[in-house]
Parts: C-alpha cells; sequence; structure tokens
C-alpha cells in the first residue's frame, strides 16, 4: 500500500518521473513499499556497450495475462542506425520502449544489447546507456540549470551550457531573469512544450547516451515548431542507435528500416519508399496524413482571413 503520509503531488511527479525514466525505480517502489516489476538478478553484471546495436528477439508481452500487446515482435537497430516504429494509437509502440527499458520483463523472446540478454545485466547500467525524449517533458520544480544537468549526474556548469548551447535553448535561456538559476516547473516559469523539448534534448546530450528513444517527441508542439525540434532531433540520433517512435510519418522518411506495428505484430517493414510501393497499411497512413495536412492548410488560410 502508498503510504498516505508522501503529498499527492510528489507521487504525481513520480509517476511522470517513472514514464519518462528519470527515476531510479528500486529507490522508487522502495519508497512506495510496493514490490518492483523487474529485479536484478544476484551480482548482474554491467552491461557492456561496444557497438549499440538493439535487437527484440521475438518478443512476447502482454500487461495483463489475457491481453496480448506483442505477439512476437522481432526487429535489429544496427549500431548507429534508427529504426522507426508507427502504426495506430494502442498498437504497443510505446511498450517496446518500456521494454527496451525493461520497466517490465518480456513474457516471451528476449531483447539483447551488443549480445546480452538485458535481463542478465544490472538495470542501473542498463538504463545509462539509453536516453529518452518523450513525448511531454515534464519539469522538476527546480532551476534550468538543475534540469538539464539532471542528464548527467556531477556535470559542470560549463558542461551544462555546452548541452543547452548545442539544444539551442542557451539564447532563450540567457533572458531569463536569473539564467540558468531561473525556477521553472509547476511552481516557477512555465515552459512553452517546445522549450521543454529543448531542455530533454540539452539533457540528452549531457547524457550521450548510445542508445536513444524518441517517443512521439514532437507529437504535442504546433507544426511549425516541430519542424525546428525535429532538426535537433536529428542532431541528437546521428551515429547513436535510435528507436524513434513516430507520430507524424514525414519524420521517418528517412529512417534506415520503418516497422508498421499493428494488432501485435510487425504487420510491413522497410525503407520509406518499399512501403509506399506496397500499397498497404503504410501507405493509407500516408495519404490520410497528407489529406489532414492539407486540411488543415486551407483551414488556416481561411481563419487568416477572416
Ligand atoms: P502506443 O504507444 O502504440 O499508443 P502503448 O504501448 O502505450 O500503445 O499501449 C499498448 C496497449 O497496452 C494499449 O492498449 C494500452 O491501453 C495498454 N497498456 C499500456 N500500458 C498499460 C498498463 N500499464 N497496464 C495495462 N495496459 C496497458
Ligand atoms: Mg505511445
Amino acid at each position: 500500500m502508498m503510504q498516505l503520509s508522501i503529498p499527492l503531488n510528489f507521487i504525481g511527479t513520480l509517476y511522470r518521473e517513472i514514464s519518462t525514466g528519470l527515476i531510479d525505480m528500486e529507490a522508487m517502489f522502495k519508497l512506495l513499499d510496493e514490490p518492483a516489476e523487474v529485479t536484478d538478478k544476484a551480482d548482474a553484471p554491467d552491461l557492456v556497450v561496444s557497438d549499440g546495436k538493439v535487437a527484440f528477439k521475438d518478443v512476447i508481452f502482454s500487461y495483463d495475462p489475457d491481453r496480448e500487446i506483442l505477439k512476437g515482435v522481432s526487429f535489429e537497430i544496427p549500431a548507429g542506425k534508427t529504426v522507426a516504429v508507427v502504426g495506430p494509437s494502442g498498437a504497443g509502440k510505446s511498450t517496446l520502449s518500456r521494454l527496451l527499458f525493461r520497466f517490465y520483463d518480456v513474457k516471451g523472446g528476449s531483447i539483447e544489447i551488443d549480445g546480452q540478454d538485458i535481463r542478465e545485466v544490472n538495470q542501473a547500467s542498463l538504463r545509462k546507456a539509453i536516453g529518452m525524449v518523450p513525448q511531454d517533458t515534464v519539469l522538476f520544480n527546480d532551476t534550468v540549470g538543475y534540469n538539464i544537468g539532471y542528464g548527467r549526474y556531477g556535470a559542470s556548469r560549463e558542461e551544462i551550457e555546452d548541452a543547452a548551447e548545442a539544444a539551442q535553448i542557451a539564447g532563450f535561456i540567457s533572458t531569463l531573469p536569473k539564467g540558468y538559476e531561473t525556477e521553472v516547473g509547476e511552481r516557477g516559469l512555465k515552459l512553452s512544450g517546445g522549450e521543454k523539448q529543448r531542455v530533454a534534448i540539452a539533457r540528452t546530450l549531457l547524457k550521450a547516451p548510445p542508445i536513444l528513444i524518441l517517443d512521439e517527441a514532437t507529437s504535442a508542439l504546433d507544426t511549425h515548431t516541430e519542424r525546428e525540434i525535429q532538426a535537433s532531433l536529428d542532431d541528437v540520433s546521428k551515429n547513436r542507435t535510435t528507436l524513434v517512435i513516430a507520430h507524424r510519418l514525414s519524420t521517418v522518411v528517412g529512417a534506415d528500416e520503418i516497422l508498421v506495428l499493428k494488432d501485435g505484430v510487425v504487420a510491413e517493414r522497410g525503407k520509406h519508399s518499399d512501403l509506399m510501393k506496397l500499397n498497404g497499411i503504410y501507405h493509407s497512413m500516408w495519404e490520410r496524413q497528407r489529406a489532414a495536412d492539407a486540411a488543415r492548410e486551407t483551414l488556416a488560410k481561411v481563419v487568416a482571413e477572416v
């Protein structure tokens, strides 16, 4: 049972930290007095990342025993390459990233990083190797400097500033009343969606993980901001093994492989041009999105004229 002495908003914060992969799960479950979903084996060694190759091997998973979410999903992300996952909402896309983070263990098959089953290594070393930019970044009620520096324990101010520069948020921070010491979050300055994503990108750059997960990282942004942030994300994912869960298909055109996840299986896979030629699910998703974009543009024009 949860201890009622823990303030509710704190639990809310913890919950969001868990979902974004920012908190030490073990500490969290100790706090809430609940058994952790996954546990390290005794003396589990550190994950050793040599190249950063990720492999899902016939992965089966369900949250509830009576409803299988993944029914045997296999794919590989070669070191430094990008694999994109698209598909309808609820298909299990984010579940793939939760499994790679090992928030849950697979029910069948395995997930390997450079040939090591992630169940055989300790979670701390696993999570150190993986960076995540989620759909909605939730900031700590602390300074903007702290929020970036959280990416790597012990980072110097200079390193934090370099990361902010690379994520193109340094200019904005310099306009804040107290610069890097400005309090942000629910009790401080409210940042826009785009600014929060830039903080998340800066945090990730500082962490410099060999493996990166982008889970609909731009889906909460307006089209213009989305384009800007996408350019930064493309930079971050360069030479990193990247799993990108995409909501806008235009952002995955350049992926080394695109998987269409549907009904628990990979229904289609290939490069953008291959999938377009297939004339299947991906093709119709693409057409639908293009029609929606066109409608949005027309609407914007009409609104502008009124
Ligand atoms: P996607 O990211 O493709 O939209 P998710 O991977 O988040 O989908 O979820 C896949 C399915 O699993 C959905 O039907 C969702 O409702 C269900 N689900 C997600 N998280 C949980 C959970 N913690 N417990 C039970 N069901 C869940
Ligand atoms: Mg999702």
